[in-house]
Parts: C-alpha cells; sequence; structure tokens
C-alpha cells in the first residue's frame, strides 16, 4: 500500500440495504406511530411519495421534535440509527416527533451523496429545484413548528463526532449534553476549527444571515421556517459503521431525554 493510501484513509461508504433498513422502521413504527410519508399535496394529481415518514403521537403535553436523515446516499449511519431508536422504544410519551428516515433513497441506490440525477438535495432547500428537496418543504410547511430538530450526517474529514447548533435567540439547549453523551462511544472532535470553522469541544454555534447564502441545506430551511433550534448532527465516516450509528442514537437520545424535562 502506497503511503499516501497509509495517511489518507479514503471513506468510499459502507453500501447497506436501505430497503431493509426501511423495512425494520416501517415494522417497528407500531402505534402511537403513524405513517406521515413526504409526498404530494396536490389532490388534482396522482399521491407520489417520495419518501418514508413517520409521526409520533402524544396525549400528554408535549414539546415537537423533528428528525431526518439519509439526504446523503452514502452516509449510511443516520438510516441505522434512527432503526435502532425505533426498535429499541426510545421514544417518550412526552414528545410528539416526526421522522424521515431516508430523503434521498436514490442516492442509497446508487451508493453516492448525490441523488439519481447526480444533485446534491443538501444544496437545494432555497433553489427547491428537485422533487425530493420540493416536496420535502411543502411537507414540512404543513407542520407545525418544532422545539427541536436534529439532522443526522457523517463528514469524512474529520476523525471525530461534532455537531453544528443554530441558536439564533440563545435559548436554553442541550449542546454540551448531546457531546457528553456521545463521548460514551465515540471519539468527539474537540479542534479549534472543523472546516475552517471555528468549534468549541466538537460544537460549531453558527448563524449567519440565511438570506445572504444562495443554497440552503434542510438545517437552514429548518431554522429559518421551522424551529428555534436546530441540530445538525455529524458522525465520523473514517469509523466503523457501527461506531458511527451508535454516535448518532446516543446524540438524539440526549436530547429526548432533554425534551422530558
Ligand atoms: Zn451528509
Amino acid at each position: 500500500m502506497e503511503e499516501t493510501q497509509l495517511n489518507t484513509p479514503v471513506y468510499r461508504g459502507e453500501p447497506i440495504d436501505i430497503h431493509g433498513v426501511l423495512d425494520r422502521i416501517a415494522r417497528a413504527a407500531r402505534p402511537p406511530w403513524v405513517q406521515d410519508n413526504v409526498s404530494v399535496s396536490d389532490e388534482r394529481l396522482p399521491q407520489r411519495t417520495t419518501a418514508p415518514a413517520y409521526r409520533r403521537t402524544s396525549r400528554f403535553p408535549h414539546k415537537r421534535v423533528y428528525l431526518s436523515t439519509g439526504v446523503h446516499g452514502d452516509e449510511p449511519a443516520g438510516p441505522l440509527a434512527i432503526a435502532q431508536l425505533m426498535e429499541a422504544g426510545a421514544f417518550p410519551d412526552h414528545a410528539e416527533v416526526w421522522v424521515c428516515p431516508c430523503l434521498n433513497q436514490t442516492g442509497f441506490y446508487r451508493n453516492s451523496k448525490q441523488n439519481a440525477v447526480g444533485v446534491d438535495l443538501a444544496t437545494d432547500y432555497r433553489k427547491l429545484e428537485t422533487e425530493e428537496v420540493r416536496t420535502h418543504v411543502s411537507w414540512l410547511k404543513r407542520k407545525p413548528n418544532f422545539d427541536v430538530t436534529l439532522c443526522l450526517h457523517e463528514d469524512h474529514t474529520t476523525k471525530g463526532f461534532y455537531l453544528w447548533e443554530a441558536n439564533p435567540d440563545d435559548i436554553p439547549s442541550p449542546g454540551r449534553r448531546i457531546i457528553s453523551r456521545v463521548a460514551g462511544v465515540c471519539p468527539i472532535d474537540r479542534s479549534d476549527t472543523i472546516n475552517n470553522v471555528p468549534a468549541d469541544n466538537g460544537i460549531i454555534r453558527s448563524y449567519g444571515n440565511p438570506y445572504a447564502q444562495f443554497e440552503w441545506n434542510e438545517a437552514v430551511f429548518l431554522a429559518t421556517h421551522k424551529t428555534k433550534l436546530s441540530y445538525t448532527l455529524q458522525a465520523p465516516s473514517q469509523l466503523p459503521l457501527a461506531v458511527r450509528a451508535a454516535a448518532l442514537a446516543a446524540a438524539v437520545q440526549a436530547v429526548l431525554d432533554w425534551v422530558k424535562e
């Protein structure tokens, strides 16, 4: 093996059987979970679904939590983490939860970051050029606002877990609790800068003017239109898939525990 290969591991992503994972999620989505697929809302059109989604209803006073993953088809840890959490019954009764477990299925078929026509959906939440994102945004607009949103991703450039927190009003937030929970199962990237952005013990706090940005990812859309507290969770692709899935699941669990309080 050449030295460069030793020094710079190249992530090619373990393909997963996305249908198998989504079947596991569908089987685990027993009441009070209900199906709430991301689909075209115009009644004049035939019902077309672009992504599976579920809502967990609650009879109790509750917070509203939104989870999504599978925007990038070469990041299998997110859908796997959702399957594990739902099978484990991790979701409390006092939270109303929406889950989109795979927003880019055609990317998973090709094990590629982009969708089937080569578009990175994480650039399209302002331009709305892809059917996947147009339909998803229309679905999101029909939902109430969320108390907290979590977008589950992987990053192949870092050796540890980190997160982005968008919290423009500086409300109480579980960022540090997420990091300490994840640290039990996965290394944290504690660099002073991550992807050239200042970071503090695995947390990037960032909220620029979204309207100065031409390309919005999902988290920017959510922070602009749907929530005061938005997280993007980044598991390190260089570590084994089981570790990445455990890291993302631990982060979600930390937030579910926090909303109980
Ligand atoms: Zn990603």
